[in-house]
């Protein structure tokens, strides 16, 4: 499952999710907020999702996703 590890933010993840099932990901993504809110997990898990090759994104189990949970 997508942004398991992102605590609310629902309607954030929902849509990042919805523009990866639909293939309509934007140009660029802005996560702006204090520091120490996740924005940085948010914009990985999203970018993981994006790369996955698998069919539900992100499997875990792909070439992309091994190497992103590696590091
Ligand atoms: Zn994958």
């Amino acid at each position: 499952m997508a942004f398991e590890k992102i605590l609310g933010n629902e309607n954030i993840k929902e849509t990042l999710i919805r523009n990866v099932k639909t293939n309509t990901i934007l140009h660029g993504y802005m996560f702006a907020g204090k520091a120490g809110i996740g924005k940085m997990l948010f914009a990985k898990e999203f970018a993981k999702m994006i790369l996955c090759l698998g069919e539900n994104k992100p499997c875990n189990m792909c070439k992309s996703c091994v190497e992103f949970n590696r590091k």
